[in-house]
């Protein structure tokens, strides 16, 4: 990544500082944290009260950012922002594995309400309900039958 003031290319693992500015700020219009380098964060915002840097959540890469600022994500630039939010989004998404109630095996639902971990458990699942549904209507009309037959003797 560049550094936005000086245009020079940070180094793998060079901290990179996020003065929060207004979005009309020369160098990053229509934003309002810029990316730069420590050289330009001591000349242009020597004022700040930097934090300890900590690193991006989306690269890795150390982001110092401002004290008042330091409950907000570390994000070292606008890409990893965009990164680390579908990144978080997609765990929210993803459903916990769990035991299919036909094979008991466990497996990672597609959809929040697949209840099986496959079609052939989803039929046999259906067969087996059918099947109970028709043999306790047997159970009952057999004792009906013999309820009847015991009437008529
Ligand atoms: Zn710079
Ligand atoms: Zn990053
Ligand atoms: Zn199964």
């Amino acid at each position: 990544m560049k550094c936005q003031i000086c245009q020079r290319v940070l180094d793998a693992g060079e901290p990179v500082y996020r003065p929060h500015t207004s979005t009309r700020y020369i160098h990053w219009p229509g934003s309002s944290f810029g990316s730069i380098c420590a050289d330009c964060s001591k000349e242009k915002f020597q004022s700040r009260d930097w934090e300890a840097p900590v690193p991006c959540l989306g690269c890795g890469r150390p982001v110092a950012r401002e004290r008042y600022q330091w409950r907000s994500i570390s994000i070292c630039s606008d890409t990893c922002r965009k990164a680390a939010y579908a990144a978080r989004a997609r765990l929210r998404r993803a459903t916990p594995p769990r035991p299919c109630p036909v094979c008991a095996q466990s497996f990672t639902p597609k959809r929040l309400d697949s209840r099986y971990c496959s079609k052939a458990c989803k039929q046999s699942a259906y067969r087996q309900r059918i099947n109970a549904k028709t043999s306790s209507a047997r159970t009952s009309t057999r004792i009906r039958a013999k309820r009847s037959s015991e009437l008529c003797n």
